[in-house]
């Protein structure tokens, strides 16, 4: 934040914030605006359940807000300072480029932030860059957009943490690739998160010795919290107060002991970081607002289907109403009797945090915090000494190496709320005792448990289909799936582990079949490939909600595919007979429309690129193009990242709601 804007624009605020607070005036626009923008997430944290609530109901996904709603709810909403995205995963709505837009031009935000869980390298990317053309057609230059990837482990403990085999290995793809944009793009930052609860506390070390070998400037930690966004109160994920003193006093001194090659912008922030730590420790100790919260004020946070809350910790149980509600009027709906009501339940004390996004404009907003500020800026920081501790070089750490073992639990001290918003004493719950250990040492022990089944699979065959693609086929041993799912595969006992779809129909009962396209340098596939049959793979899964639309007889489904992004949908058409169905299949090389012959000719379209004698010459996107497409039918997208792009701006273009389009990147 530059000086200016806060002595122009945060801090005039102060005092309208607190009378309105008093209930003496309207709520004057709030500063910040957190917007969860989808309800869909394939992660499994430990620390957030709204993967695992997707996971059992993908449904949710549906009341997202629409864009056109989006933009009625910006536009009555006006000029915010901080626009912060959250989800869900974000990145898997594919019209986020669109949403960011419409902030640009609506709330004209001085600062943006988009957390990522990491898990759809290309397509992140892909979105970024469309965020950052908008935001040099639309914002000055002073504008910056902060990616935040999630970092709670380093490889296997962050695959463990995150619920999600083979996460590690796409954060560090997200990761080069971010990067690589900021290089030509200085308005962009990366900056990695973590999420510190009861898990990891004993792997800060690692973690930050990982960061720093991979050249990462910026990295924040932030404490696990129970909140109602996260549907996990009662876990028992918080460290206790002493812990969180104790690191937050390590984070203070590190940032003091690194300031002196810091510029100005960044000493300003790092001191109000500071001084967020300061208050965070004096509420977990008072287990109240020690200065008053501006939840629902300064701060608003809109839920992806429009419910609009004071802060993420309250979530729902303290709804201020739904934009749905209320025509989108955002200020009609602050000032509402119902909101007036949650405003009052904050000012009256009845609920604290240290939520960091909350406390840190608070930290903004309150005098006695801001003198500290001030202090730690011009006394603390000009008197550090930097350490040559410091300065040594860190810990070569390689993440194939790390393997984390439980060795039971034991009872540790936690805080374990029993309301949203009320700290509870801590007391002692049983978490589980890791140990991290060289590769070697640790084989024999037992591995980390894992959120979907395990199940070892015998090869019965690997069949080349072409030059790059092969047909693995495996015993089924009795797996129950849903056609569109998809399994973690690797060797046994691998940190190496890759998604694929199930190919083959439920009706088969004695095999599964996976269509794998061989990448070059690839080592999963690559590996598949060279199995020999007899030999045992280990499946995690399956998992995955690219399903059918039910009632599944009754709809017309369009599916667009490229390469082996066509298994999903021969899944799907094996699965199900009497399906009413269009697919579009685009490959390079007539030779790459594998298994043509499974599919009703009336209804199979190849879209041919390189070569002439397939349905269409060109691209599934030059073919779409030509086409009128009827906005009340199911499109299924599935394959390569470009193609979903294209296609998906092809689509909505054409009329086609974005709640109609299904996506399933696979590379
Ligand atoms: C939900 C889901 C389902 C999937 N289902 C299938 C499936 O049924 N069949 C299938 O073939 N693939 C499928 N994939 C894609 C597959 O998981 C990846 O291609 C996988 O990364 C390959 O692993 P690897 O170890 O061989 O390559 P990696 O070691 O992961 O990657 C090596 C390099 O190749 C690049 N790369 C990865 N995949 C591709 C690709 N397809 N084309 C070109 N470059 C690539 C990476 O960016 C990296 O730079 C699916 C992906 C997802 C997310
Ligand atoms: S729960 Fe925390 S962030 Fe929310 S209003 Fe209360 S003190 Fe503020």
């Amino acid at each position: 934040m530059r000086l200016q804007e806060y002595l122009f624009e945060v801090a005039p605020r102060a005092p309208l914030y607190e009378l309105a607070r008093r209930g003496l005036i309207r709520s004057p626009n709030p500063l910040t605006i957190t917007y969860s923008v989808t309800a869909a997430c394939r992660s499994l944290c430990k620390t957030c359940n709204i993967g695992r609530t997707y996971l059992e109901n993908p449904e949710r996904a549906k009341r997202d807000l629409t864009l056109d709603e989006i933009e009625k709810t910006f536009r009555h909403l006006g000029h915010i300072y901080f626009f912060n995205v959250s989800g869900g995963e974000p990145f898997m709505r594919m019209d986020l480029p669109e949403i960011c837009r419409l902030a640009f031009i609506h709330l004209k935000p001085r600062l943006i932030s988009i957390p990522t869980n990491s898990l759809a390298p290309r397509a992140i990317e892909k979105s970024t860059l469309k965020i950052l053309d908008y935001m040099e057609e639309l914002l000055p230059d002073s504008v910056f957009l902060s990616v935040k990837p999630s970092i709670d482990g380093v490889g296997e403990m962050h695959d463990y943490l995150r619920g999600i085999k083979g996460n590690f290995v796409k954060l560090e793809e997200t990761i080069d690739r971010l990067l690589a944009l900021r290089s030509k793009n200085p308005r962009l930052h990366v900056d990695l998160g973590s999420v510190i609860s009861n898990f990891n506390l004993h792997h800060l070390h690692d973690l930050e010795d990982w960061v720093h070998q991979r050249g990462i400037e910026a990295y924040r930690h932030e404490i696990a919290e129970q909140r109602v966004e996260f549907h996990n109160i009662g876990d028992p994920i918080t460290p206790s107060p002493e812990i969180y003193e104790k690191l937050t006093l390590e984070f203070a001194e590190k940032i003091v002991r690194n300031i002196k090659e810091k510029g100005f912008f960044t000493r300003v922030t790092e001191a109000i970081r500071i001084s967020y730590y300061h208050v965070a420790v004096e509420i977990l100790r008072q287990r109240r607002q020690v200065t008053p919260c501006y939840g629902g004020l300064a701060n608003i946070h809109m839920d992806h289907d429009g419910e609009m809350w004071a802060c993420c910790i309250l979530g729902g149980e303290q709804s201020m109403g739904n934009v749905r509600d209320w025509d989108y009027d955002v200020p009609a709906l602050l000032n509402s009797e119902q909101a007036k009501t949650v405003k009052k339940y904050i000012a009256d004390g009845n609920c604290a945090c240290p939520l960091a996004s909350q406390w840190l404009n608070n930290v903004l907003l309150t005098p006695r915090h801001m003198l500290r500020v001030l202090y730690t800026l011009f006394v603390r920081f000009p008197l550090a000494k930097s350490s040559s501790k410091e300065n040594k070089p860190a810990r070569k750490i390689n993440p194939k190496d790390v393997k984390v073992r439980i060795r039971g639990t034991s009872p540790r001290s936690a805080i374990v709320q029993e309301k949203a918003g009320v700290i509870s004493a801590p007391k002692n719950a049983d978490l589980p005792f890791f140990e991290i250990e060289a590769a070697e040492t640790a084989a024999q022990d037992t591995p980390l448990p894992s959120k979907f089944p395990k199940s070892l699979h015998r090869v019965e065959s690997v069949r080349d289909l072409t030059s790059s693609t092969c047909l693995l086929q495996i015993e089924r041993n009795g797996l129950h799936f849903i056609p569109g799912q998809y399994a973690m595969l690797g060797k046994p006992g691998s940190f190496e582990a890759r998604e694929y779809t199930i190919y083959s129909g439920v009706q088969d009962t004695q095999s599964l079949k996976f269509l794998i396209t061989v990448v070059d340098g690839g080592r999963v596939s690559q590996a598949l490939r060279n199995c020999v049959a007899g030999e045992i793979l280990e499946l995690e899964g399956p998992m995955g909600y690219f399903q059918l639309e039910k009632p599944s007889a009754a709809k017309k489904h369009y599916f667009i595919a490229t390469g082996s992004g066509i298994a999903p949908f021969h899944a799907f058409t094996q699965s199900e007979a009497e399906l009413n169905f269009t697919l579009l299949h685009g490959v390079r090389w007539l030779a790459d429309c594998y298994h043509k012959d499974d599919y009703d000719p009336q209804r199979y379209i190849s879209c041919v690129s390189r070569q002439k004698g397939g349905d269409f010459y060109g691209r599934v996107s030059d073919y779409l193009k030509t086409q009128t497409l009827a906005p009340d039918v199911c499109y299924y997208l599935c394959g390569n990242c470009d193609m979903i792009y294209d296609v998906h701006d092809i689509l909505t273009e054409k009329g086609v709601p974005h709640n109609q389009i299904k996506t399933e990147i696979f590379y």
